[in-house]
């Protein structure tokens, strides 16, 4: 069977990584979550202390110190499911928090951080047979991908997913907090400089805001099919 690049692009906290993951796991594809990626430089920031009190970030400092950032994925034997490590360190919970996700999106707007992980993101690419999930990737990181999704809900929807993620985890969670938060990353994403959120002209429009993680498990298995039987 051929194998393709699937790229999954949308809003924040629109369940994009449930199907992602799920699909990939399914027809035996590697799965990439790009935002992982983001967000694991932003851990290093918080960690080194390259953001200033005001939340602005020490962008030389960052900038000379991209070399040394080296983000990777390996599976999680007992869940098979991808974890995230930082240079080699595993962080996929410390990358999940408020404390990140309220400064990732900065960090995202910054020129030579996209064009660094972008380069990773298209090698990981080159064999194909990738699912990869992010912001840019239909538009920026793979524009030729076979078959690229655009996800949509709306901010409340993705607010209380969220909440209710960060509950079940059972940490603490405001949902006026986090609805805050999804606001203000859609904003910054949206109106961005350097490859700004926006569906890729060829990409299909899936809100599914009134979709259960079935229903859009289905609908994405049937469009890779229809893709690869064309
Ligand atoms: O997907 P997730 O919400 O974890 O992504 C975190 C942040 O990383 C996004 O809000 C966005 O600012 C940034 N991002 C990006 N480009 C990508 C993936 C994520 O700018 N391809």
């Amino acid at each position: 069977m051929k194998k393709i690049i699937i790229a999954i692009d949308g809003f924040s906290s629109c369940g994009k990584s449930t199907m992602a993951k799920d699909l990939a796991r399914e027809i035996g594809y590697i799965y990439i979550d790009t935002g992982a990626m983001y967000r694991a430089v932003t851990l290093y920031c918080i960690e080194h202390r390259l953001f200033n009190a005001d939340g602005s970030i020490r962008e030389e400092e960052l900038r000379s110190r991209m070399k040394d950032i080296h983000i990777s994925f390996r599976l999680d034997p007992d869940t098979q499911r991808p974890v995230t490590l930082l240079n080699g360190e595993e962080v996929e919970s410390r990358i999940r928090t408020m404390e990140v996700s309220s400064h990732v999106s900065p960090v995202a707007t910054l020129g030579f951080v996209r064009e660094a992980l972008v380069r990773q993101q298209q090698a990981m690419g080159k064999e194909k047979g990738i699912v990869m999930d992010g912001r840019d990737i239909g538009t920026v990181v793979f524009p030729e991908a076979e078959l690229k999704i655009f996800v949509t809900a709306s901010a409340e929807i993705r607010a209380q997913r969220r909440y209710d993620e960060l509950k079940a985890k059972g940490e603490e969670a405001s949902f006026e907090e986090i609805l805050h938060n999804v606001e203000e990353r859609d904003r910054i994403d949206q109106t961005r400089k350097v490859s700004p959120l926006r569906k890729a002209d060829d990409a299909l429009l899936l809100d599914n805001s009134h979709l259960s993680i079935a229903e859009q498990k289905e609908w994405l298995k049937s469009q890779y099919e229809r893709i690869v039987h064309a």
